[in-house]
């Protein structure tokens, strides 16, 4: 046995290869029993078979001798030549000069009628004697037999003088028949008979006692191959588990495990590590394990340097921003995305201003530090969405999404956006401890959808680029002379708006809030824009653009104070001390990082009572952060600010988030209200507002109300307070003051 370890020198396979060899040992041992076995159970048939073999041979000796016996005497007694001719028949079988019947022992004379046909078929021609040689006799049981035989052999003397006396002429016929059965009757014959019998009789005692001693033996023989088989099988079955135990130690795992991490291995499916018993690590389980982590490295190596390949395929080196190839395929997605939304978006040129000079000069190193920092600015200056790439030189490209649904909103938003690009490169660089300034030339076109080819989109910023240089650089160009046109209306609005905030133009209106009694108990304030050609401006004209320039933060702050200002100024005054004002909040204003700061500097600032402040918030607020609304709201409630949801039943609100966020009450749009008593869709919707505030224990107030007849429904459902033209329109502080005084509201109609 050269166990197959010495290839591969490990014990565990050692161990399977011992196994392998005895259980192969132990199955030929098993089998060579079986036959083995199977042979002895033959044995015991093969002696019983012998047995009877020898005990026929016996009883045909016996039968043939009293055959002749029968023969003679009917011969003798009937001087019918038939028996004559029967009798020798008779001896020639036995001596083997005639064919012998088959199965010729028995009755088989008694079978023949007259001279008829033989009963049995004719065998070979083997005489008696010859058939005992063979049967495998012991010597004293042949002599036995040899015996009988000899006798018989002798009687059959006297049976033939038997005969010879009747068949012989002359004489006293009748008293030589006489004569000759009297000598197959006598007592001589009967001795010569019995000594025929007697060894026949012996014979088969010794046969017997020998055969069933043989019989007996083969049969105890058997018995005992059975257990030695049966333990053989056990030892078999026992060295079979040891090799299946082997096996599986060889393996690590049942064999399914070991399938199912191979087909693994083979999708290249090798994120998940094979679990492997710390004892089995040496196994076949072990060795995929093993084969699985080499892979996962190889495979994590291979992802290494894709990726390194694919940086250098779509990166530039040195500022590390797309490069043209990623541009493109961001300003192809960009494309997708505006198709499927709806929203504009817009591709930016940008040009850094006589950078040729600084490379001149000090050099590309240099250059390329300016570069770098560009970059840096760039990003920074855009949503991470949004796509900054250098596509060559000092020429960078910007995809912005999502800028609106109108061209207009557009073209402002990008606007706003290049502005502040430009403003922030022309900060000033530090290279090397050098102070740089430097400036850049922005060039924009809009686009919606898929309608325009990249390549087109490309030319149009490029052109609109070089209309920047040429208006002198440093300035923003679009392509589309009509959006150069709004932006430039808008931009004149916002340093309009800007200047009108240093110079004070926007004043503060009043309209009352009342009660079922008409009773005045507080007002709204609304701001407009004295404006000193346009006259005065309403709030619809400007907030938006102050929304979208962020001037609203200033604006915002600005009425808040002159707000707090006036509840400073009112308190302790009679009839005006008691009154609340509530001020709108835009949605961008609540959400400036300062919010929260700001408000409380200037109600501690201006001294107004925080419990007098109400703040306006809208629903679109909420598309944000609720969790940050909520804290936002705690923060100044904690001060006893009080905050109403304006416009409500208009937007987004969710039931959960009405139920979660700190309100005070409820502002019922004055949209259903217009429309409340012709329209019962606006009815309902008004009444399920008033019927949600009241299982929410908020107070609810109706605005836009201008009739009688809707100030009575609203009160019918179970709305209380009130405001609108019905009562007053938003007056200015001269004309809000004595309404104020008066107490009480004498409706307009
Ligand atoms: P709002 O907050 O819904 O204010 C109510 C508007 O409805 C006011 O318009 C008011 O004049 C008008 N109004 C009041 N009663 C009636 C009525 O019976 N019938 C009709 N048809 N209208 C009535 P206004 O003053 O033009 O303000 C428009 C919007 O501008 C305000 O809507 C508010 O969203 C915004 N706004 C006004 N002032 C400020 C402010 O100081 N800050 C901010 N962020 N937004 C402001
Ligand atoms: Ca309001
Ligand atoms: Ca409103």
């Amino acid at each position: 046995m050269k166990p197959l370890s010495a290839a591969t020198g490990h014990p565990a396979l050692t161990r399977l290869h011992q196994s392998l060899w005895i259980t192969v040992l132990m199955s030929l041992l098993f089998v060579g029993l079986f036959v083995y076995y199977v042979q002895a159970e033959k044995a015991i048939d093969q002696a019983n078979e012998e047995r009877l073999e020898s005990l026929g041979l016996a009883s045909e000796l016996r039968q043939s001798s009293d055959d002749l016996t029968r023969m003679v005497r009917t011969y003798v007694a009937t001087g019918d030549l038939v028996y004559q001719k029967y009798y020798m028949e008779i001896l020639a079988i036995r001596d083997g000069h005639s064919p012998r019947p088959l199965d010729y022992r028995n009755v088989y004379w008694d079978l023949i009628l007259g001279d008829g046909p033989r009963p049995r078929a004719a065998g070979a021609a083997v005489p008696l004697l010859t058939l005992m040689e063979q049967a495998h006799f012991t010597q004293a049981e042949f002599a036995k037999l040899a015996e009988a035989k000899a006798n018989s052999d002798a009687l059959t003397g006297t049976e033939l003088a038997a005969m010879v006396l009747i068949e012989a002429s002359g004489g006293d016929v009748a008293a030589r028949r006489l004569r000759a059965i009297a000598m197959l009757h006598d007592a001589a014959y009967h001795e010569a008979k019995a000594r025929i019998m007697r060894p026949i009789a012996e014979f088969q005692e010794m046969v017997e006692l020998r055969t069933t001693q043989a019989v007996r033996e083969a049969a105890h023989f058997a018995v005992l191959v059975r257990w030695v088989f049966a333990g053989v099988g056990l030892l078999l079955g026992f060295t079979l588990w040891q090799t299946y135990r082997a096996l599986r130690h060889t393996l690590g795992g049942k064999l399914e495990d070991i399938h199912r991490q191979i087909e693994r291995l083979g999708r290249g499916d090798f994120d998940e590590p094979i679990p492997v018993e710390p004892a089995l690590q040496h196994s076949v389980l072990g060795w995929l394990a093993e084969t699985q982590r080499q892979l996962l490295a190889a495979d994590t190596e291979h992802r290494r340097s894709a990726a390194q390949i694919n940086n250098l395929a779509f990166f530039d080196q040195l500022t590390g921003l797309p490069n043209r190839v990623l541009l493109l395929d961001r300003l192809r997605q960009t494309q997708a995305i505006s198709q499927r939304t709806g929203q504009y978006a817009a591709l930016l040129f940008i040009d850094l201003d006589h950078f040729k000079t600084l490379n001149d000069t000090k050099g590309h190193d240099m250059g390329d530090l300016l570069l770098q920092q560009v970059a840096d600015r760039l990003r920074q200056g855009v949503h991470p969405d949004d796509t900054v790439a250098r596509i060559g030189g000092d020429e960078f490209v910007m995809v912005l999404g999502g800028l609106g649904e109108t061209a207009r909103d557009a073209a402002s938003a990008t606007e706003a956006i290049a502005e502040r690009l430009l403003r922030s490169l022309t900060r000033a660089y530090t290279l090397r401890g050098f102070v740089h300034h430097s400036s850049a030339s922005l060039g924009a076109t809009l686009f919606l959808g898929q309608g325009t080819s990249m390549d087109e989109l490309m030319k149009q910023a490029d052109l609109a680029m070089y209309r920047a240089k040429d208006a002198g650089r440093q300035a923003v160009r679009f392509f589309d002379p009509a959006m150069e046109a709004v932006v430039k209306h808008r931009a004149e609005i916002e340093d309009d708006l800007r200047r009108a905030l240093q110079q004070q133009q926007f004043v503060l209106h009043f309209q009352p809030q009342v009660n079922s009694a008409s009773e005045l108990l507080s007002a709204e304030v609304l701001v407009r824009w004295q404006h000193p050609e346009r006259g005065l401006v309403p709030p619809g004209d400007f907030i938006g653009l102050a929304e979208d320039s962020g001037l609203i933060v200033p604006l915002g702050r600005w009425v808040l104070q002159a707000a707090c200002e006036q509840l400073a100024c009112w308190a302790g005054r009679p009839g005006l001390g008691q009154l609340s004002l509530a001020v709108n909040m835009s949605a961008k204003q609540f959400r400036d990082p300062g919010f929260v700061a700001m408000v409380l500097e200037v109600v501690q600032h201006t001294g107004a009572d925080p419990r007098r402040l109400k703040l306006e918030l809208t629903e679109s607020l909420l598309v944000h952060d609720v969790d940050e609304i909520i804290a936002t709201m705690q923060t100044l409630q904690g001060h006893g600010i009080g905050f109403s949801l304006d416009d409500f039943g208009t937007g987004y609100s969710s039931l959960t988030y009405l139920k979660r966020l700190p309100l005070n009450q409820l502002k019922i749009d004055q949209s259903f209200v217009r429309d409340m008593l012709d329209d019962a869709h606006d009815a309902a919707i008004a009444k399920t507002i008033v019927t949600l505030a009241q299982s929410l224990d908020l107070p609810v107030i109706a605005e836009g109300v201008e009739t009688l007849a809707q100030q009575r429904f609203l009160q019918q459902i179970g709305c209380h307070a009130y405001q609108g033209y019905l009562f007053s329109r938003p007056v200015p502080l001269d004309v809000f003051e004595p309404l104020a005084l008066a107490g009480t509201l004498q409706s307009v109609a």
